[in-house]
């Protein structure tokens, strides 16, 4: 974060505050301000920018002022407009533009969109009488809702006591886009004089802590289960003895060396990898911008659910387990636990709800002819949940001959982690492939669909603490956000309890689970991992939710373009080119998560081909 010092005006001051080194340093050319300066200005260090205030001045009276200045930025105070700023901007192309808006108790976000493309920075102060140096903070939370990625500066009323705010402000997802801190009345002596002392301790204390809790924070899991405040182990104690065996020995046994040989060459050998990184170049003509595909629909299977089902039968192997349970919605994390069963020899119950199992009748066929047996589950709606819990009560019953692989990074701890952990593999690839086409090791953007969140997780996994890599997670809107038939969890949901950990989860309002609904089966879950739970919380991916009609027009899309049928579930990623817009030189990566051949009734259902 930077510092910008404003109102500045006598010169003996200006060198001392300078000698502080703040980024910026605002001079306020308004002369009913206190604050006006009126002597000119002393040469200050080249690396800090010199700001010009101005309210409603003329467009004339801002470019002379610059000029004469020698001024790198320009703010605006007042009711100047779009055109007014395109004006300055073109008379002055290299300087900063910062357009101020000023926030009451409530700010419509609408008023920015027109300013997007003529103004540098937008600078959020306290309304009040006159413009600046009011001394009053705005309510912060209200940043929760800014709509855009143009960076903006922070200002009303700073002061020592908002060091402990800005901090715990730092880590919201309201502050992702905060470029600078600035600050005025609350260090003067007199208006325009500012306390020396005072704004030297502020600055060590707000940037040594900044860097402090940015060196600490981690969007990782930290030692006790927790992403942030999601995750942990909310399970019944009659599980306990399971989950504990698991949690004390999943990260030694990852780490021999012998099942690190052993997973490799299964996923190199059986299932295909690595999985190309594949730059499709029709579609980045058509969106403009660098656009590449990670290819997880070409492994084994047809999706990036074996290379978990693969870790997860060797730790039950290395835990001497030799019955193998697993719950299922669509299928296809049942066909891929069923299939490393018959590699590995073990046997194999999924659970599956009635109703499924009367709608994904191929995969119920697959799971069957691979060897496992498909247990329905009558209870409740007799679907996805109702089968986890005839899963969970199975576990209970046969705590020491059998493992649950969970096919996402959901469930209590250690599951969300080990899961996470076990699809890395696809951004660790991602780091060298890119090097090799790019290089550079880091993508600006990384684009992956978010059901439990395995494929998003195993593609963000490298660069969850790079927050120069940005992170776009997508959801299902089904028919809509509001309309009631949809999967989209971070809009819809609030922090409850699912599946033993606490997450993101859409619920009634006493705390029942609400049925999700997307087109596509593996998006069509009512919470997210506690990782994505948290990433949203702090802001530090991006949430965007496609319906079905867009997922499916955008799969249909890259079938034409590149020659790839998608999975249902992977075109939900690939609508986002329509909704957001990137860059030209921006390398963005998109997790194509699977093929699109188990969704092939429903492509042809809804294109009536
Ligand atoms: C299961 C599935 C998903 C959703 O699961 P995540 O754990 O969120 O990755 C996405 N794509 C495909 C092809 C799937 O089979």
């Amino acid at each position: 974060m930077k510092l910008k010092v404003c109102g500045m005006k006598f010169p003996d001051n200006i060198n001392a505050i300078a000698s502080l080194q703040p980024d910026y340093l605002g001079f306020i050319f308004y002369d009913k301000s206190a604050r006006f300066i009126s002597t000119e200005i002393p040469n200050v260090p080249k690396a800090i920018k010199k700001v010009g205030v101005f309210v409603n001045a003329s467009a004339d009276t801002v470019v002379t002022t610059v000029l004469k200045n020698n001024l790198q930025a320009v703010q605006l105070h007042g009711e100047e407009a779009v055109d007014y700023c395109k004006t300055i901007k073109e008379q002055l192309p290299n300087i900063e533009i910062i357009k101020v808006f000023s926030i009451k108790d409530e700010f419509n976000f609408d008023v920015l969109e027109p300013f997007e493309t003529v103004c540098d920075y937008f600078l959020f102060d306290t309304k009040g009488k006159l413009p600046g140096g009011n001394g009053y903070t705005f309510n912060w939370n209200i940043l929760k809702k800014y709509p855009s990625t143009k960076p903006y500066f922070l200002s009303g009323g700073i002061g020592d006591s908002e060091i402990e705010p800005i901090l715990e402000f730092s880590t919201s997802k309201a502050s992702k886009y905060c470029y600078a801190i600035d600050v005025n009345s609350k260090f003067e002596i007199e208006p325009g004089l500012k306390d020396f002392e005072r704004l030297e301790q502020f600055k060590k204390q707000l940037f040594s802590n900044l860097a402090a809790k940015q060196h600490t924070m981690s969007y990782n899991i930290n030692e006790k289960g927790y992403y942030g405040e999601f995750g942990g182990a909310y399970i019944p104690e009659m599980l306990y003895p399971n989950v504990e065996e698991l949690r004390q020995n999943y990260l030694k046994i990852m780490a021999e060396p012998s099942f690190k040989e052993e997973f490799d060459q299964l996923l190199k050998d059986y299932v295909g990898r690595p999985s190309p990184l594949y730059f499709a170049k029709r579609l980045s003509e058509k969106y403009n911008t660098k656009i590449y595909l990670k290819r997880e629909d070409l492994n084994h299977t047809g999706a990036h659910k074996i290379n978990n089902t693969i870790g997860q039968i060797l730790m039950a192997n290395r835990l001497g387990k030799k019955r193998i349970i697993a719950e299922t919605g669509a299928g296809q994390h049942g066909v891929a636990t069923a299939t490393v069963c018959a590699l590995m020899g073990l046997e194999c119950i999924v659970y599956m709800g009635e109703i499924d199992i009367a709608r994904q009748a191929p995969n119920v066929a697959r799971m069957k002819m691979l060897g496992a047996s498909v247990i329905p589950a009558l209870s409740g709606s007799r679907t996805l949940k109702d089968a986890t819990n005839e899963a969970i009560r199975d576990w209970i019953n046969n705590p020491v001959d059998t493992h649950y692989i969970i096919g996402s990074v959901v469930g209590p701890h250690p599951y969300p982690d080990m899961v996470a952990r076990f699809q890395s593999v696809v951004s660790q690839e991602m780091e060298w492939q890119l090097q090799e086409k790019e290089g550079r090791t880091k993508p600006d953007h990384v684009i992956a669909c978010v059901g439990g969140g395995s494929n998003a997780a195993g593609a963000f996994y490298q660069y969850l603490d790079e927050t120069d890599v940005n992170l776009i997670a997508v959801e299902a809107a089904g028919l809509g956000v509001d309309s009631g038939e949809s999967a989209a969890t971070s809009a819809l949901g609030r922090e409850g309890i699912i599946h033993g950990s606490k997450t993101l989860l859409m619920q009634t309002d006493d705390g029942q689970i609400t049925e999700p609904y997307s087109i596509s089966a593996g998006l069509d879950y009512p919470g997210v991992g506690p990782m994505h739970a948290n990433l949203f919380a702090t802001g530090r991916a991006e949430f965007i939710s496609i319906t079905d009609d867009e997922a499916m027009n955008a799969g249909m899309e890259l079938c034409q373009l590149e020659g790839i049928i998608p999975a249902i579930e992977s075109s939900h990623a690939l609508a986002v080119f329509k909704n957001r817009k990137f860059e030209p030189e921006e390398v963005v990566v998109l997790s194509l998560s699977g093929r699109g051949d188990k969704d092939l009734q429903n492509y042809i259902d809804y294109f009536k081909i």
